[in-house]
Formats: C-alpha cells, structure tokens, sequence
C-alpha cells in the first residue's frame, strides 16, 4: 500500500509456521531499515552513526512494528475521528497515556479543536491543573465548546470574571448559542458587576442571537422578555410564538434522543409535567457540561458553607448551577420567596419541573381563579 506522501507500508507477514531461520533474519533486518528510515530521514554519516548505535542497543529479535511506521499526518487523522467521536474525557487520556508518540500527537492543535462535548465534558470532582490545562489546550485550538466551558468554570467556579467573560465571548463570536445565551444572562444580572451594570437592551440582544440559532433556553427567555416588556417593548403574541417555539424544540430534541427516552421510564410513568401545555409529558432536557460542572461544584463546597457567610445562592433549577456573584442578584419567586432564578427561562422551566407542585396551594388556588399575586420588587411571577 502507498500513501500520499508515497512512504511503503510494510506487508504484514504472518507466520502459521516456525518461520525458518533466513526469513527470521531478513524480518529483522527490514525491522532495522525502517526503523533507521523514520528516525533518520537523511543519509549520510548521521545515519550510518545511529544504524550503529541501534544495532547496538538490540533491536533485532523484535516484530516489526507497523505502527512506527505510520506517518505522523495519518495518526493525526485517527485521533481527529477519535476525538470528535470520544463519549467521554477519559478516552482521549486513555489513548495519550499509551505511548509518548500518541501523547504527542495526541495534543496536536488539529485534534484538540475537534475534541467532542463529551470528550470535554471534565467533572468537578476530577478537576485539578492538568484537566484545566487541557481545556486551556483546546480552546487555544479553536475549539469553541472548550471556550465556553472553560469559561463558564472561570467566570463562576474560579471567579476569574475577565478571562472567563473573554473565553465566552470568543465562543459567541463563532455562534455559540450558549456562550450567546450565557452572556445574556450576565447582561440581565450584571453578574461579575453591580446592578447598576445590567443592560438589558443587551441581554435581549444576545438572546435573540442564540434564539435564532435554536437555543431552546434562549427561546424561552426571549419569549417571556417579549411578554412582560423587560428590556424590549412587549408585544405579548410575539412571546407566545417563541414560547412554542421553545417547546416544541424541546419536544423533538427528546423525541431524536430515543435512549434517554428510555432511561427516563420512571419518569414518565410518573408524569414529568414538562410540556404539559400540549398533554405529553417528556423528561427533563439533560444539562451542559457546563452547567452540570457548576451544580456539582458547587453542591460539592455547599458542606464547607456554599452560599457561605456572603449570602449568595445558587439558581433553584437544578440543570442550571449559576451561583450569584453579589447578594441579591437573582430574583425569587414572588409566591413562596424560597427559591431563585438567573433567569425567566430557568425559572419557568423548574416551574414545570418540580415548584408548580411545591409552591403555596393558596396560590395556585389564585391562579386558578385567575388572579396571580403581585410581583414585588427583584421579584418574578410564576410563567406558564
Ligand atoms: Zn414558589
Ligand atoms: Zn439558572
């Protein structure tokens, strides 16, 4: 066989026999010869001098090792696919710790920046240096799901506001719907700020951006600025449109994902009340990375006084894990006043989740009577 680059591959030989003797010599010579040709590509003293030294070290009595022989662009090919397929972060370590080649070119720039989300996709018991070093990696290669995560880790978990606002950002710039959805909601909240910093012409701004690109969250949020007029003048059969939108994104999202279907079975049995404007009933959508980095690093510091004596919470929508970045940032509900939101569209996601059946009867009693409570300052209503 011949490549591109017109480098032979060795014909494998395989031995149903005891080979005889000359053709065991003749194996390891052409072992040798291959060896010298990819090690030392020029000839001359150079190649004379280190035949020399591997004749010394022993190389005869090995098998011929076809994967020495293996251009490097050919390799570097293999892990792309391998890394755009990896369904988990521990199957680009499995293979890097192989051998020092594959490690290597294992961190080549090509195979970094098509590292998969789940290849990415660190848990916040595992972090340490080497794990944020290889975020870092690839998102120095241009991989914008490695851009955002590690900048959500930055922004929230390691309170590194500056980078982590820049990694986002570079994300929302190639498209990122939810880099785009993410800095919307600093924009809402000010988040890294004060209040006075919120700019919520921004924010719906951004939103629109990643709504547009399907952002289901985005969608949701969108709608219900449109509804209530918060930072865009309200046009309440507009936010009903992205409203839809939103859930029927949701519910082919779902549909697509058939064994996630399956492993949510309980749930269903149990009626997962998500979607149940239209009478079906679907499991919860799965989180980010991202997001499921932040609930886990977060419920992991909460023995240790995670909100802590500074008073800040976290989102009460258990897929989302934004933690406030100044007291009184998000806003609680305005019946119970127990739990919080970064946002309209975690709020009325968790709302269909799980708070519809644990807020106040007396007030879904109101509701059913059509007369909502009223909604105090830094307060939200609850939202179909
Ligand atoms: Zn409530
Ligand atoms: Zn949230």
């Amino acid at each position: 066989m011949r490549t591109r680059r017109g480098v032979c591959y060795p014909r494998p030989q395989w031995r149903a026999e005891e080979p005889e003797e000359e053709e065991e010599e003749e194996e390891e010579e052409e072992s040798r010869r291959r060896k010298r040709q990819r090690r030392v590509p020029a000839g001359g003293a150079a190649a004379d001098e280190a035949a020399r030294m591997m004749a010394a070290e022993g190389v005869a009595g090995e098998m011929p090792d076809f994967f020495d022989s293996l251009p490097d662009d050919l390799v570097v090919s293999i892990l792309c696919k391998l890394s755009a397929s990896a369904a988990r972060p521990a199957d680009l370590v499995g293979v890097r710790i192989t051998c020092k080649r594959l490690n290597e070119l294992g961190s080549d720039p090509l195979a970094l920046a098509m590292a998969s989300v789940k290849s990415l996709a660190v848990r916040a018991k595992n972090w340490s240096e080497s794990a944020h070093e290889f975020l870092k990696q690839c998102a120095d290669a241009g991989n914008l799901e490695a851009c955002y995560i590690l900048g959500m880790i930055r922004f929230y978990c390691l309170q590194n506001r500056g980078t982590g606002a820049s990694l986002m950002a570079r994300a929302a710039m190639g498209s990122h719907a939810a880099a785009l959805y993410s800095l919307a909601v600093i924009q809402f909240n000010g988040s890294g700020g004060s209040k006075d910093d919120k700019d919520l012409r921004a924010g719906v701004a951004l939103c629109a951006r990643a709504a547009v690109l399907g952002h289901v969250d985005a969608l949701r949020e969108l709608g219900h600025c449109l509804q209530d007029g918060y930072g865009v003048r309200r046009n309440v059969a507009e936010g009903r449109r992205f409203l839809i939108q939103a859930n029927a994104r949701e519910l082919a999202a779902v549909l697509n994902s058939s064994p996630v279907w399956k492993r949510h079975g309980d749930a269903l049995a149990s009626g997962c009340s998500l979607l149940s404007d239209f009478g079906c009933n679907v499991p919860a959508p799965e989180a980010h990375p991202a997001n499921r980095f932040m609930a886990e690093w977060f419920a992991a510091r909460g023995a240790s006084g995670w909100p802590g004596e500074d008073g800040l919470r976290l989102c009460s929508h258990s897929g989302c894990g934004r933690p406030e970045t100044r007291r009184h940032e998000f806003r609680r509900c305005s019946v119970c006043g127990v739990v919080n939101y970064c946002s309209r569209a975690c709020q009325a996601l968790h709302w269909k989740l799980a708070h519809k059946a644990e807020c106040s009867p007396m007030d879904r009693w109101l509701y059913a009577a059509g007369a909502p409570p009223e909604v105090g300052a830094g307060e939200m209503m609850m939202m179909n």
